[in-house]
Order: structure tokens, then sequence, then C-alpha cells
């Protein structure tokens, strides 16, 4: 058997480079190639006639050529005819014999020409240069037309009435919550996951929890939370006097309202007698920032204030600022009603039903009368994701987010936007903790907050989107910096006449190619801008050349190699048959490039248990041949040629063959099984077909065969909360970790997809996948009724979904920082390459950057991603994207730019990765540490001063809190008593993979009233927070995090409802054992169904549905998905959780 000889260290691609190793700097021919003008772009999938598919690697043998280990067996059933679902004509085979692409000549034929480019839509020209002026430091206005935004969009904040976009702009102001540290809210001590957390030791003790005021002086910088939208066109600087015509402004949409940010019930009416902070009463003052008035945010207050503590203090009426007229003095106010899901705004009372969720929590704010239940902080006082979310829909929704201008904060991912490419990649493709960074490391320090970006370098994008143009230098290649190989790009400054361009990232000067040579108009930008993607675009790709190619060599087209496992669970569960019939009709529809008549993809099957079987499906056979291979110690593939097929060419043999398989298998008695030797063998095949490709395995056990890589139940659930729990987490032998390093020397990526009907050590079978790049799909107690339906989407989505292979990705930056640590499915042979096998359009790389030298505010900060892959058609390509930040010298700046759900992304996979290494109690208290920091930072330098008591968040950064205890929470970091080991290994690969959209519903899940729907509109009902106590008996709720729906059916539902929906007369008669809603011709069922079709088109994978009925046994499983509950596992409530995360913070500032 030949392993692969070649170190995996060394140069994959060519000779080795000094600036980047693996990548050949091409040479400058100098001469524009006949077949590729310069400006021949064409439009990523266009058309691609010119394109022939490249000669199959030779070499294959005969597959008699084994003999003394492989013995084929021809396989003896009458299949010859054609399967069902191959009715169609085959097509032309494959033009074989013909020769590989050359470079350049036969790629642009068919692209769009680049002239589709929209010219017209290209103004701001080159982001860097022009960003000072375009785009005050500080503030970060949301311009469609990249021009600051009209005075008379100030006009809009002075409407009354529910949160529209300007009033919600008004919200933005308020920046920081103040929580009175006299109310003693002091949740229990018992039972709350952070019991050991240092500061604290352990108990919610009353002391911080307390009263929330509402911040009088703004906290600082909260005034323009750019990343909101608002369209402010001076940054509001603490220190600086807020334009008076702001004031006004803010009053009106909220008039009884608490502060915005104003945390906590309590202050806004202090109804316990804590002191009002002094701060409060009185104009703003030079130095403070007013944040607008402390009434703009409804969503916080929670009970109407007290009349008597009013004075001074009240955040409302309008116009009046701080002091305007007496607040109202009760409860609901009229002008919030339209805040329909009770999240936010309305002076909410106590609820009945659940005042004793939170024994020991103080009331803050109970309305005057009846007798107040007990104390707690009322949830409503609190930052509400929701508000937060819908807030952003409303402001940033309707407008496209135009990425010309630097250090820009998108929209958030739960708001639906367009996105327009004019310099910096679209937030589809790269997110950032933050899009302002300290300008010194010592601030970074300081602050805590991680400057980290979620690259997801092959995201998919809505249809109205351009795609990447691919840009086709001919046998040149890519232009590049001499010195750090950067990529052309938008940011570099050509000089000299346009002779030199000067790199953007490492300065240093560089000869433009004389194919490449321009002239320069008067303002220094090259004639030809607005023709060339790379100058003019965040995204684009290159054609590579040859040097960009392993052993400088075109790549094959990729392979797609199926291993089933045939065992007799395998067999037992239909499991067999069932991927033998899909993959009938899947093969049709394996990946093609543009509109390439047929896939360039290549097939192989393969079967195995305790042994393998090949199958040689080569077109010229009758019948299938199966080749046995037992001695799976050395694993080597018995056939090559008639191995890997065209699907079109094999079709009478291939469908054969998956008709045979489950009835060859049917009567099998074998239950144990091999898992390394399949992968070895998938991993020999590529190898011998010099090919990258995929290898789909479908598992079902734990493998306990005598082979390579052999396991051990090794399970043992007395081992967490210990110092081994890490060990959990780690695989138990090594041999994946070096097999996952030949399988990305080759660009072999696995999907493992897991039927396990007990512990089979994902930990440890995951390997590969995760380091390939792959994904791993679980199905426990895969049953065919309820299951085959979400198995069968997820395989289709896979096999179909866009991939690149044999994928290195690297990230520059210009001079200041650099990327220092990584997060992923992928594999890393030295500090700067992220190698992937494959890398799918649903992978996502985490990155962290750190400080090596100074950054400065005017040339801010760049990032230049660079992703090296295979197409799907086997043409290499670099996909680029840029992006550019902001760099300040104030923390206000920071705080003001960072996106919390990428945030939250980072500090989650921070988190994942660190139980390998540390106890999870370590991990959690590092977490909660890190953010207590973080808001204490805020505090110290950002806030106005106030009260030690108060609870002040920034204002992008007030979700913090929450979504991190649904972190704490997660079943890696505090897993229940039914979370299995393998559960918890198979969430935290996952996750590490995840976007930021992904994380963000994972971790706080989106909860819908479905009773609340709208039958005739195609739009959701509004969400609600994650809740019991919002949950009413009568109605019906689905909740989603990405991996599961449920839909909860509370005991008081109409009978008429239940009918509608379930098709039964009655609550009891409702089964939760059903995996899908019933068909029902009634506008009820069509809209609940519609709602969930859509949720699962928007999602990687296809979502469990899973029926719980209120009070059925179910619940307790559900429940754990409320997160802002107290959990089952020890997780502490979104009010408990904050009221201790003010205590850390407390401590940290005393
Ligand atoms: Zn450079």
């Amino acid at each position: 058997m030949s392993v692969n000889q070649q170190a995996h260290a060394g140069p994959p691609y060519g000779q080795p480079q000094p600036g980047y190793q693996g990548y050949q700097q091409p040479a400058y021919g100098g001469q524009s190639l006949p077949g590729a003008p310069q400006s021949q772009y064409g439009a990523y999938n266009g058309p691609m006639p010119g394109y022939q598919q490249p000669v199959p690697p030779q070499g294959y043998f005969p597959s008699l050529g084994f003999p003394s280990k492989g013995s084929p067996v021809s396989l003896n059933s009458d299949t010859s005819s054609l399967a069902p679902n191959f009715i169609g004509s085959l097509r032309a085979p494959p033009t074989s014999g013909a020769p590989p692409p050359a470079s350049g000549a036969s790629h642009p034929s068919g692209h769009v020409a680049y002239s589709q480019f929209e010219h017209g839509d290209v103004q701001n020209g080159i982001p860097a240069s022009a960003a000072p002026m375009q785009r005050p430091p500080a503030s970060q206005p949301f311009l469609p037309g990249s021009a600051p935004t009209p005075v008379s969009q100030m006009s809009t904040f002075q409407q009354y009435g529910p949160p529209q976009a300007s009033v919600q702009q008004l919200r933005n102001h308020m920046a920081g919550m103040t929580i009175g540290s006299t109310a003693a809210s002091a949740p229990p001590p018992a039972g709350l996951g952070y019991a050991s957390v240092p500061p604290v030791s352990g108990s919610f003790s009353a002391t911080g929890s307390g009263l929330y005021t509402p911040s009088s002086a703004s906290q600082g910088p909260p005034l323009t939370s750019v990343s909101q939208g608002l369209p402010l066109a001076q940054p509001p600087f603490p220190g600086q006097t807020i334009p008076t015509q702001r004031l006004p402004t803010q009053v009106p949409g909220f008039t009884p309202p608490p502060p915005s940010t104003g945390v906590g019930p309590s202050s806004y009416p202090p109804t316990t007698g804590a002191p009002r902070p002094p701060a409060m009463p009185g104009p703003p003052l030079p130095g403070q920032t007013v944040a607008g008035p402390p009434s703009s945010q409804p969503n916080h207050v929670s009970s109407p204030p007290p009349p008597s503590t009013m004075a001074g203090l009240h955040p409302g009426p309008p116009m009046s600022g701080l002091h305007g007229p007496p607040p109202p003095t009760h409860p609901p106010q009229p002008g919030y009603q339209m805040q329909q899901n009770g999240s936010f705004g309305q002076m909410r009372g106590p609820q009945p039903n659940y005042g004793g969720a939170y024994p020991g929590a103080p009331n803050y704010g109970s309305p005057p009368g009846p007798p107040p239940p007990p104390k707690r902080l009322d949830p409503d006082s609190i930052p509400s994701p929701i508000q937060v979310i819908e807030d952003d829909r409303n402001n940033r929704g309707s407008e496209p987010f135009v990425t010309g201008v630097r250090g820009q904060v998108p929209p958030l991912v739960t708001t639906n936007f367009m996105v327009k490419d004019q310099g910096n990649a679209s937030p589809r493709y790269i997110r950032c903790t933050s899009y302002n960074i300290p300008c010194t490391s010592d601030m970074a320090k300081q602050s805590q907050v991680p400057l980290a970006a979620v690259i997801k370098p092959l995201a998919t994008l809505p249809p109205e989107e351009t795609l990447p143009y691919l840009v086709d230098h001919g046998e040149s290649g890519p232009v590049r910096c001499n010195r750090c190989k950067a990529y052309m790009c938008p940011f570099m400054q050509f000089i000299e006449g346009g002779r030199r361009f000067q790199c953007c990232f490492c300065s240093c000067v560089t000869e433009v190619p004389p194919h490449y040579f321009q002239h320069l108009d008067h303002t220094g930008k090259r004639v030809d801008f607005y023709d060339r993607p790379e100058l003019s675009l965040g995204s684009y790709e290159f054609l590579a050349t040859v040097d960009y190619c392993k052993n400088n060599k075109f790549p094959s087209p990729p392979a797609f190699i199926f291993m089933i496992d045939v065992s007799y669970n395998a067999v037992k569960s239909g499991l067999v048959r069932l991927i033998c019939e899909e993959l009938k009709s899947l093969l049709d529809y394996l990946p093609r490039e543009g509109n390439m008549e047929e896939s360039a993809i290549r097939v192989g099957f393969v079967t195995y248990n305790k042994v393998l079987h090949f199958y040689n499906v080569k077109s010229s056979l009758a019948q299938p041949q199966m080749m046995v291979v037992s001695d799976v110690a050395d694993m080597f593939v018995p056939l090559l040629d008639g191995f890997l097929v065209n699907v079109n060419e094999s079709r009478t043999v291939i469908a054969s063959l998956l008709d045979q398989i489950p009835e060859m298998f049917a009567d099998t008695r074998e239950t144990e099984t091999v898992f390394a030797p399949v992968i070895q063998a998938g991993l020999e095949a590529l190898k011998a077909a010099e090919c990258a490709g995929k290898l789909f395995i479908f598992h079902t056990s734990l493998p306990i065969a005598e082979a390579p890589g052999k396991l051990k139940n090794r399970d043992d659930r007395k081992l967490i909360n210990t110092d081994k729990e890490k060990t959990l987490f780690q695989p138990q032998t090594s041999f994946y970790n070096n097999l996952a390093k030949d399988c990305v020397a080759q660009g072999c990526c696995v999907d493992l997809f897991l039927f396990p009907n007990q512990y089979l050590d994902v930990a440890t079978l995951g390997v590969v996948p995760y380091q390939t790049g792959g994904s791993i799909y679980k199905y426990a107690y895969f049953q065919l009724e309820t299951d085959q339906y979400r198995f069968l989407n997820d395989l289709r989505r896979d096999v179909q979904k866009e991939v690149g292979f044999d994928a290195v990705m690297r990230v520059r930056t210009s001079t200041g920082i650099r990327a220092t640590d990584f997060f992923g499915a992928f594999y890393m042979s030295n500090t700067t390459d992220v190698e992937m096998a494959g890398l799918d359009c649903d992978k996502t790389i985490t990155v962290e950057f750190k400080h090596d030298d100074k950054l400065s505010e005017d040339s801010g900060a760049l990032l230049q991603c660079a992703l090296l892959y295979t197409s799907c058609a086997g043409q290499r390509r670099l996909r680029i994207h840029n992006l550019s930040l902001n760099c300040c010298t104030q923390l206000a700046d920071l705080y003001r730019n960072c996106e919390t759900d990428t945030l939250i992304n980072y500090l989650a996979k921070y988190a994942y990765r660190g139980v390998l290494s540390s106890p999870v109690k370590t991990v959690r208290d590092a977490l909660i540490n890190q953010c207590a920091q973080i808001l204490a930072c805020y505090r110290k330098n950002c806030a106005s001063p106030s009260s030690a008591g108060q609870l002040i968040l920034p204002e992008c950064m007030k979700l913090l809190p929450v979504y991190l205890n649904c972190v704490l929470k997660s079943d890696v970091l505090q897993p229940g008593p039914e979370v299995t080991t393998d559960d918890r290994a198979y969430i935290r690969q996952l996750v590490t993979s995840m976007d930021v959209a992904e994380t963000n519903v994972f971790f706080y899940p989106r909860l819908l009233p479905l009773t609340k729907a709208d039958v005739d509109s195609d739009s959701l009902p509004a969400a609600i927070r994650n809740s019991e106590e919002r949950l009413s008996k009568g109605d019906i709720y689905l909740l989603e995090n990405g991996l599961n729906i449920f839909v909860w059916v509370g005991v008081n539902v109409q009978q008429g409802l239940i009918q509608n929906l379930f098709g039964v007369s009655s609550f009891s008669q409702i089964s939760n054992a059903l995996s899908t809603l019933p068909v029902l011709e009634n506008p009820f069922s069509k809209k609940v169904r519609s709602i969930v079709d859509m949720l699962q088109g928007q999602r990687s994978r296809y979502m469990k549905l899973i029926i719980v009925k209120q009070e059925d046994k179910l619940e307790m499983l559900f429940k754990h998905f409320l997160v802002e509950d107290k959990s089952l596992s020890g997780g502490a409530s979104y009010v408990d959780f904050l009221c201790h995360m003010h205590k850390e913070i407390r401590q940290l500032l005393s």
C-alpha cells in the first residue's frame, strides 16, 4: 500500500515560496494572452462552453491486478434494466481525451462579459482613501447612497408613536442601563451555574441587583450606536455636547417608558427608594453625552414609576429631555401598545402566574395598588433580544447595505437586507466583532474585547446579489505585492503615473506588470478602475495558474465516494435500502459548474462491515463486480479502472448495483464494523485517481472490529464536572489525527452520517470529518418512518451544495495587527495557512487578531482573505475578500461599533475549544470574567459618572449578558442529565463551524406564537422572548434553534385550532410521535406548514420537528430551550445572571 510519502508540511503547491508557503508567486510575463483580453471577466457562474473536461488520470490497473487480496465477485442478479429513475436518455459521453484546459485560454470565452458590472453603482472609489471624508470616525451612518445623511432625516425623531425608524434611533442614544445596587435582588444562591465564580463566591447576594435607574447622561458613546443605523451625521463623543436638536427628538416616541438602556426596573422609578443618580436631572453638561433622554427605551422599563420619584427623573415626556413633564403615572401607556409581544414597553405589572418564578429575587417596580408580589427584577425592564432584533429590522431592513464606507457596521444577521459591494466584502462573507479597532495593544487589552472576524468564504448569496466575478489574467496570474504577496485589491495605491503600486498591507512598492499597466486620472485613480473587479470590489475571484496547483499540474475534477455501512443494524433499520434508492436519483444532481451540461464529478461505491467491498461499475460491464478486501490492516484499493466513473456513462451499471446492494446484505448477521479502514480506502482511491474529493460515509456503530482505528467504549458520565471531563471531548487515539492529516494532503474531505443506537464516540469518529472541513450529521435511534425525511433532505443538500476542494486560506492584514488564532473545521500545518480538504458554502472560519504594532486612525486596518481552491469542475481559483476597518484612540468608538452576535460566535468557539484542555467550570468562569471586564472597562472609561450601584451597558452590547448566559448553559458547558457524551461532542463540533446567524439562533432560539400568525400574509408572527412566562395556555408556539423545531401546544388551546392543525378533535389525541405536521386543507394548517418550510429553508440542516404538549413529559426537553429561564441543569435565569454580572463588574471597578 502506498501511503502518501509527501510530508504534509512541505510545500503542497509547487516550489516553496519564501513569503507564502505553498503558493508560488507567478511570474509576470508582461504580455496578455491572446485569448484573455484584460477586460475579459466572466461572471462567476457564467457559461463555460470552451471548458473541456480534462482527461481522467491514467494509471489505473485492471481490477484483477490484485488477486492476492481482492477477489472479484460477479453480482448475479438480473438488474440489467434501467431503474425507473433513469428514464432519461443518456447524455453524450464526456470529451475524454481532451487536453486539460490551457491556462487562460479555455475558460474565459464563455463568461459573461464584465461589462455587466454596473458602473453606475460604484460611487465610492477606493474606500480606504475616501474613508475619512465619508465617515466620521465615531459615527457610522448607514448611508445607502454613501452620502452623509441629510439633516432632514432628523425630523423623523419627532414622530410619536410606535417605534418607527426614528424611534428606534432614539433608543440608540441610550447607552447605559443603570441598576441601582441597593435593592436586594438576590437570586437563590444555590444551583446557579456560576456559583464558583471567583470574585463572587457563588451566591448572588442582594447587593447588586437592585434598582435600575435610567442612566442619566447617556452613558456616553451610545449616543450614536452606529451599528443600528443611527443617521446622525456627527458622532457624539463623550465630552461633546449633543446637538440641541436631538433632545426633543428623543422624547416623543416614548413617553412613559424608561430610559433606553436603563435596564432596570428600578431606577426608573426608584420604587425602592434608591437614591437617584446624581447626573440625572439637569441638562446635559458638556462632557456628557446625552444619550437621549432616558426615556427612549421602552423595553427596559418595567413598572410604572411612582409619581413621587419621578421628579427630575422621568424620562419621559416629550421635549423635556431629562426633566420633562411628569411621567405617566400608570403602567401601560397607550403610546406603547404597539409592542405586541409584551416584550418591551409596557410596564407590565407583576405576572400573577409567574410571580414566584424567581424566588428570592426582589420585584422591582411593581405597580402600586395590589399587594406587591415578592420583589424581583422585571424581565421586561432588562434588555430584550426580541426588541433589539425588531429595531434593527425596522431601521435597516429597507435599504441596501452598501459596502463603500470603511468600518461600517452591517445590519444584524436577523435582518433581511441586500448588499451592494462597493469595495468591501459583504457581511455575508465577513463579520467582525468590532468595526473600529483600538489603535494600540494596550487599549485592546484594557477593553478585553476580542478582535475577531467570522469568515464564510464560499457563502451562498441571495439570488438578487451578484456572485463574485471571475478575473482571468492569463498565464501571468493575479497581480500581487512583491513582498507580502497580497493580491491586487481596491486599497492598493498606484503611483508614478501608474507604473508602480504601493501595497496597502506592507507598504512595499511593486512594479506594475506591463500587461497590467493603465494610466491614472487626475485623482490618481486608474482609468480602468470600474472595469476591474479587483480594483473596485470587495470580493472577486482570480483564475489560478498552474503555479497554484499541486505538483504544477492542473487538477482533475473531484470525485465523490459513497461508503455504506451494511452491518446488521444498518440493514435491519432499512437504512441501506433507503440510501441506495435515494442515490439512484440524487446522482443526477451532483454539483455542476455554471451551466455545464453535466457534472464533472466522478462517483464510486464501497460497502463495509468488518470487511470492505469495492465495486467495479465501469460502463462496459453488463453487471457490477464486487471485490472484497478482508485484510483491513493494510488497506488498499483492489481496482482502479472502473471504480470512479462518470454517472451518465455508467448509469445502467450503477443502477444495477444500487438495486443489488440491499438484497446482497439482507440476511447479514454481521454486527461489527470498522471505520478507519473505510476512510483509508477512500483516501487511497483518490490518491490513485490523482484527484481531490469527498467521502460520504454512512455509519451506525462504534468500530470495535479488529482493525486500525478500533475503538472501545470509554463513555463515563461520572467524569462530568471533574478535571477529567475534558477527556470526553478528546479523541481516544491519535490514529485519526494522523489519518486526517493524510486526507488533507490529498484533498480528501469526509462527510459523516451517523445513525447510532448507543454511544459511538463522536469525539473520535469526528476527528477526520472535522479536520478535513467536512460535516457530521447524527440521527440517534434512527427510525425509517420518522427520520428518513430529515436524513434525505440533509443528504440531498449535502451532495448538491457548493464545495471547493484542496483549499488553503490565508488572511493577510495591514501592518499593526495580524491573525493569531483560528477556529473552525480545518487543519493547520503552520501558523498561517488554514487547510481544508473541502470547504462548502456553509462552513465558517473564525479568525482572531492581535496587535503587533500601533495602528493609525488615518489608515485604518485592512483584512484580505484569500482562498485557493479547486472548483467542482476541477478549475483552480482564488477567491479574495477584502475588508477595511476603522481604528480608534477612544474606547468609546470601539464600544460603539461592536457586534454582539459576532462576539458571541467567537466566545462560544473559544469556550468550546477550551473544554478540550480545561475543566468546564474553568472555561465558564473565564467567559464570565472576560465579559465582566469588557463591561467594566466600558463603565469605567466611557459611561458618564453615576452611582456605583448602576449597571451600565454599552448600547451595542446590551445583549451580551443574555447571550453569554445562553452559551454558559449550553449542553457543552453545562449538560443536563438527558444530554449524552456524543451529543456534546457533536454540538461542540457543529458550533465550531457555524456562522453568526447560526450561533445566534442556536443559543437564543426563535420562539413564534403560531396562533398569532396572520394566515393572509406571508409574514411571520412577531417573535417573543424565550421564557415560560411568555407562553399562554391557550396558544400554540413554534421554537427553532437550527437543529430542532418544537411545536408546543397549550392545554387550553381551542379545539378548532387543534382540529385544524393536527386533524384530531382534542388535546389528548394529539400524538407527539408526529415528525411532520399533517397536511390539512385549511388556512391555519397551510400557514403553519409554510412557516415551518420557510424556516427549514433558511437553515443548513433539516431541523427535527418535535410536537410538545403542555404538561407532557417531553415538555422538559422543550423547556431546556427557554433560555431566559433557570435551567434544570443549573443554568441561571437571565435576570439572575444579569445581577450576577453586575456584581462581577462592581468588583472589578472597586
Ligand atoms: Zn505587501
